[in-house]
């Protein structure tokens, strides 16, 4: 680490959990952020401030004047522009060291999987189902810890998944394809701009925990906010026998899931993940 280094990060180099090493390991840590949106800005500015030395920041969309109220990687000057490159930036202000390579693309089929197969950590800050369970095929295909957000309205939730571990639940097992699960479209839903603050920047705090090998994640458990009663909930589930994607099985057998009790309180929960 170089001397200026060692002032940036002193704060964390401070942390007795954390230290010089957990540091360098941060520094060395590669994060691809999926989505630059609610919870995307949050997380990757938290994650460029700590110095996770490569963030890979990927959407294919414009910034909207209507996303200024809450996607705060975004400026009114750069409406129009693509939001990887205004994500870029936003992240390289703060601090122009890291690497940050923006994307302006949807990612699907073998390039996602590849691009996750180079990341320590992803960050789905999406908005869509379909996006989700491609970006959760791809963790498991690679066996990389996801750490998923969403929010809606007043309501957020977030969980890890740490495909590392053989033991882990996927995606999948706790929200699995195909089931009757309505899909709710931000175009059209109101969301209360900090509620993608605070789940986007919980997003990172996990993050940075897996990059650095510290603490405990939230893998085996939901987090669910209701923000209007500023009320937490946690939900644990475990991993599904007979998950079509990361069951031994592999096969399409995902009608049963025994631990699901709580999931299935929850499972018309926020779709909306880019807020
Ligand atoms: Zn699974």
């Amino acid at each position: 680490m170089t001397d200026e280094q060692l002032l940036r990060y002193s704060r964390h180099i401070l942390l007795d959990e954390l230290g010089i090493e957990g540091q360098e390991r941060i520094l060395a840590g590669h994060a691809l952020v999926v989505g630059a949106g609610g919870l995307g800005s949050p997380a990757a500015l938290y994650l460029a401030s700590a110095g996770v030395g490569k963030i890979t920041l990927v959407d294919d969309d414009t910034v909207d004047f209507t996303n200024l109220q809450r996607q705060i990687l975004h400026t009114q000057a750069r409406v129009g522009l693509a939001k990887a490159e205004s994500g870029r930036q936003a992240l390289a202000a703060i601090n122009p060291e890291i690497a940050i390579v923006p994307l302006q693309r949807r990612l699907a089929g073998d390039e996602l999987a590849a691009l996750v197969a180079t990341a320590d950590v992803v960050l789905d800050c999406t908005d869509n189902f379909a996006t989700r369970h491609a970006i959760n095929r791809a963790c498991v295909q690679h066996r990389k810890p996801l750490v998923s957000g969403a929010a809606i309205r007043f309501d957020g939730q977030i969980s890890v998944y740490d495909l590392r571990r053989a033991d882990a639940p996927c995606y999948h097992c706790l929200f699995p394809e195909g089931e009757d699960v309505e899909e709710v479209r931000c175009a059209v839903m109101g969301v209360f701009a900090p509620l993608t603050g605070i789940v986007g920047t919980m997003q990172a705090a996990e993050a940075l925990k897996l990059l650095a090998g510290i603490g405990e994640s939230l893998t085996g458990r939901l987090l669910l906010l209701d923000a209007l009663g500023m009320e937490w909930r946690n939900v644990r589930f475990r991993k599904d026998a007979g998950c079509a994607v990361c069951g031994p099985s592999g096969d399409a057998r995902s009608g049963g899931c025994p631990d699901r009790s709580g999931a299935d309180r929850v499972s018309s929960a926020p779709a909306c993940r880019r807020g």
